[in-house]
């Protein structure tokens, strides 16, 4: 999978993704991240991006044609690249990429959607900055929008920096063991079990006898239950999409009568 981010400040993403799993799947070619610079398809000799908004208001305003540039030179770098992929088959048809622009006005990201995403073969991701970017072009270049939460950042680095990682992860070999990404908060619509580990115990707290017992039935059983009970307690709003077996319903609604009670 390819990332493609399109950014003012192409240091702050690449310093940030270059560290730790996510590095280390690029380095191993499992993946490719590259930041290019709206800056360098800026048009005036002082490379400036930004003007004021039409009709007046506070701030600044990215312009169209730098961001539609940039765009235009990953988009013909990408399908130039495949179409090296198909052996020059006459037949080609010039791909589309997917171009997500983060932005607060967008759906916000869940993990379907980075499972989603991750089917992708390249993608590329649009930071703003300032006040945001000029409407024209993104109506000619974006196909999702997306935003990492209700509050407001001052540009699009650090989101789209949280979508690379959310994403990566999720591609083979990418994880150490790729189990782990099965079984994770979310899986399912439950949040994930606690987890322990060495020692056994630790200020006075003991690990779960079930965890030690080497009974691999119980012990799924036990991870499924806590499972549904930590969903109930921290994120109850999840159970509706949940599918769940008449028992695990119970065990969720006593929870959650429980909480009442003692509230
Ligand atoms: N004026 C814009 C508005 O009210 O919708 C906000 C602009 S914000 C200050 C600058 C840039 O930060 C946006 O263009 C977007 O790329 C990014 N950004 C800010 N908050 C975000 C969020 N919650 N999710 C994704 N991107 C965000």
């Amino acid at each position: 999978m390819h990332f493609h981010i399109m950014t003012l400040f192409p240091e702050m993403v690449m310093n940030g993704l270059n560290t730790s799993i996510i590095g280390r799947a690029a380095d191993k070619g499992l993946l490719s991240i590259e930041a290019i610079n709206i800056r360098d398809y800026a048009f005036n000799k002082h490379q400036s991006v930004d003007d004021y908004p039409y009709g007046g208001g506070a701030g600044m305003l990215m312009q169209a044609e730098p961001v539609y540039q940039a765009y235009k030179a990953i988009e013909e770098r990408i399908n130039y690249e495949h179409k090296g992929d198909g052996g020059g088959c006459e037949e080609y048809m010039p791909k589309k990429p997917r171009v997500v622009y983060l932005s607060p006005q967008g759906d916000v990201f869940h993990q379907k959607m980075a499972e989603e995403l991750a089917q992708e073969e390249d993608l590329i991701l649009l930071c703003g900055h300032y006040e945001g970017i000029d409407e024209r072009v993104l109506e000619e270049i974006v196909t999702d929008y997306v935003s990492i939460g209700d509050y407001v950042l001052t540009g699009g680095e650090l989101p789209a920096m949280v979508m690379v990682d959310a994403i990566a992860r999720l591609v083979p070999g990418v994880l150490h063991n790729d189990v782990s990404a099965e079984f994770e908060s979310f899986q399912d619509n439950l949040l994930e079990y606690p987890q322990y580990s060495r020692p056994e115990i630790w200020h006075e707290k003991q690990v779960p006898s079930v965890l030690l017992s080497g009974h691999h039935a119980n012990i799924e059983k036990w991870r499924r239950e806590q499972s549904v009970i930590r969903t109930a307690k921290r994120r109850p709003d999840l159970l509706e999409g949940a599918e769940l077996t008449e028992d695990e319903k119970q065990l969720a609604k006593e929870f959650i009568e429980n909480e009442v009670k003692n509230a």
